[in-house]
């Protein structure tokens, strides 16, 4: 079982910043308004998540700690009506594999629980006096798969992806209020009043929310909405594209291309806008359950979709320019 459980994280714990990733997904799942995550080192000495969400009761911490063990689906159905980020059952098994990790739990009206695991195996468990929510510490990520070391980048490419992936989740929740921090300097926080515009200053400054324009439009499958920089405003990669699907960040080309569409003429060759693009739809349309990490997904309809995103964005730069 240590084994496999180490087979299985190297599918979904890649870098520190799939880490962060998963426990902060939990984090969201779990209905926190306030997440706080504090890494050292590109996050390989230590990675604290903090949340003020449900906890966990004592008595199911090995439950979450278990492979394919999920508290988000229960059945067949349930597995093509995904409405939470998780539901794999696998990110605190996988980490707790090749790490060493702490949690300290609370639900509303326990006291507390704090156990630890190393190398998927529990360590201890006993009562610890908490407040409502989870703080999962990882530390020494890796520890035991030096193999995985080797795979890694600089540190500075390794923070990167940490903040790259934080900022595409804070743009997906403006109305949780998250804050990230690199050896106890703050790098991002959040306002968490719900505010898109208000999010993407937090994220990528005032100068750029600034010259930013909503749009939203819907057919009968999908509601899109968001934010668009003006043609003016452009960078040289299309990561300041985010697609935001539910909330869940994806990657996308054909729905990233469709946003380029909308703009047409108005961008120049090799000149890409920023965008903030969200997109409702019934989880039934979606089938997320294609790859480990998530973040690709099956969309039914993704051709009505694309044309959906590029007349919405074509429309809301017509409306407030020209
Ligand atoms: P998944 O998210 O796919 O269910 P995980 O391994 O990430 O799998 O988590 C296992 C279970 O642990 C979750 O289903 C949830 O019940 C519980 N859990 C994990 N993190 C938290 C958290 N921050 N707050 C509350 N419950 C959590
Ligand atoms: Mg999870």
């Amino acid at each position: 079982e240590t084994l496999t459980n180490q087979i299985a994280a190297g599918e979904v714990i890649e870098r520190p910043a799939s880490v962060v990733k998963e426990l902060v997904e939990n984090a969201i799942d779990a209905g926190s308004t306030r997440i706080r995550i504090d890494f050292v080192d590109a996050g390989l000495k230590q990675i604290i998540v903090q949340d003020n969400g449900s906890g966990i009761a004592s008595d199911q911490i090995d439950l979450a700690f278990t492979r394919h063990a999920t508290s988000k689906i229960n059945n067949e159905h349930d597995l093509f009506n995904v409405a939470t980020l998780g539901f794999r059952g696998e990110a605190l098994a996988s980490i707790a594999a090749v790490a060493h990790v702490d949690i300290l739990t609370s639900t509303k009206g326990d006291i507390g629980t704090h156990a630890s695991f190393s190398g998927g195996v529990k360590k201890s468990q006993e009562e610890a006096s908490a407040r409502k929510g989870t703080q999962v510490i990882v530390k020494d990520l890796f520890y035991n798969t030096p193999a995985r070391l080797k795979y890694l980048r600089s540190p500075r490419t390794e923070i990167m992806k940490i903040v790259d992936i934080v900022n595409r989740i804070a743009l997906g929740y403006p109305q949780i209020s998250i804050t990230l921090a690199n050896n106890g300097r703050v790098l991002l926080r959040t306002a968490g009043n719900g505010n898109l515009q208000q999010t993407v200053a937090n994220v990528y400054g005032r100068h750029i929310a600034e010259k930013m324009l909503p749009f939203k439009k819907a057919d009968n499958d999908f509601e899109v909405s968001g934010l668009l920089s003006k043609p003016e405003l452009t960078r040289s990669t299309r990561n300041f594209i985010s697609i935001l699907l539910n909330g869940r960040y994806i990657r996308n080309f054909k729905l990233a291309s469709a946003v380029m569409d909308g703009y047409g003429s108005r961008l120049a060759a090799k000149h890409y806008p920023v965008a903030v693009i969200a997109i409702h739809v019934d989880p039934l349309l979606v089938d997320v359950n294609v790859h480990p990490t998530k973040r690709e997904v099956r969309l039914s309809k993704e051709k009505a979709l694309s044309r959906l995103i590029t007349s919405a964005v074509s429309e809301a730069l017509v409306n407030n320019i020209e």
